[in-house]
């Protein structure tokens, strides 16, 4: 597919859902309810979907011990052409140990920036950017997700917190059965 078009998804073109001062509802509750990372994945896609009018199916999402330098961490990657999204999950493992209360969050972030990255938005402050503006429009500027993913920065050091670096694994990627397989006719 060809996302030549992004660029201009920004302004006019994003459709204006929260604005930051209503946050939408039914995201809300939909992201409290969610517990597994494919419910949550489900809800960045219509995120993307309702905002950016753009989505992408038949992706897999992989996870891999990719470990926590002191100065920062890769919360995941997509390798381009690729259809799989890898997560840190030296990461998430830290976060659920240290900071249970900013796992959702933090997983919805990196799951929603990762999914731009498939979609063609490369560039990395444009996609920290869009990610930021997404979550803002439709949970409000309040919420602990836009505040994710406002400070990324802040709260990846926070996550590395007093525990400091951790020393990746060997790189394998396990890849997380059930991923992304609602079927494309479904209307919820
Ligand atoms: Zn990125």
């Amino acid at each position: 597919m060809t996302c030549s078009g992004l660029d201009g998804l920004t302004g006019p073109n994003m459709r204006k859902r929260g604005n930051g001062l209503m946050p939408d509802n039914e995201f809300t509750e939909r992201f409290e309810k969610a517990g597994r990372v494919d419910e949550m994945f489900e809800i960045v896609k219509d995120a993307v979907r309702v905002t950016l009018n753009r989505e992408r199916a038949g992706l897999m999402l992989g996870l891999s011990s990719l470990g926590i330098a002191p100065q920062g961490f890769v919360g995941g990657y997509h390798q381009m052409g690729s259809n799989a999204i890898i997560l840190n999950s030296s990461v998430l493992k830290r976060i659920s140990r240290a900071r249970p209360d900013m796992l959702k969050p933090y997983a919805f972030s990196v799951l929603l920036h990762e999914y731009l990255h498939t979609l063609g938005v490369l560039d990395e402050a444009r996609t920290r950017m869009l990610t930021y503006k997404i979550c803002s429009d439709i949970f409000g500027e309040e919420h602990p997700l836009t505040r994710v993913s406002r400070d990324f920065d802040k709260v990846s050091r926070e996550i590395i917190g007093k525990e400091g670096p951790e020393n990746p694994g060997n790189f394998e990627v396990t890849f997380v059965e059930g991923f992304d397989s609602r079927e494309t006719g479904y209307i919820g």
